[in-house]
């Protein structure tokens, strides 16, 4: 067998691995953040998808989940946590508030998340149900299979 093979086997073990190994990290503010709480919790459980072990510091984490209202004054400790967290690392904006300022189009709520860092998987409602962010974390593990993330260096040089 030729090496090519191995090299694609391996590859396809370390996404696997990882896509049942998604470690959240909650970026959490407002209301939406009670509705991620709920997601984890035993009725939705999220630990069926190998990403129940949440994580407070970045460093321990690959599954950034922005769930809320997000301020201008909150931008740069967002952007820093982002920073901090090991590739591969996916992000998912939870809510309407997160994906583009909701309801709240005032002087001092950012419009959108993804402005500020890269975003894979949005995630509409007010709140979303927490079966709309089991969604996401399935699309996220798709991803994570395929060794896709929209934070990655080629994707940004690809522009
Ligand atoms: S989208 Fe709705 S539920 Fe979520 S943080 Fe905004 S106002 Fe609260």
């Amino acid at each position: 067998m030729s090496e090519g093979f191995f090299i694609s086997k391996l590859e396809w073990l370390i996404g696997w691995g990882r896509k049942y190994s998604l470690w959240p990290l909650p970026f959490g503010t407002a209301c939406c953040a009670i509705e991620f709480m709920s997601s984890v919790s035993s009725h939705y459980d999220i630990s069926r998808f190998g990403a129940e072990v949440v994580r407070f510091s970045p460093r321990q984490a690959d599954l950034m989940i922005v769930a809320g209202t997000i301020t201008y004054k909150q931008v740069p400790v967002l952007k820093r946590i982002y920073a901090q967290m090991p590739e591969p690392k996916w992000v998912i904006v939870m809510g309407n508030c997160a994906c583009s300022g909701g309801i709240f189009d005032t002087y001092s709520t950012h419009q959108g998340v993804d402005m500020e860092i890269p975003v894979d998987v949005y995630v509409t409602g007010c709140p979303p149900r927490p079966e709309a962010l089991i969604d996401a974390i399935v699309k996220v593990q798709e991803m994570a299979q395929r060794g896709e993330w929209h934070g990655s260096r080629k994707r940004q040089k690809a522009g």
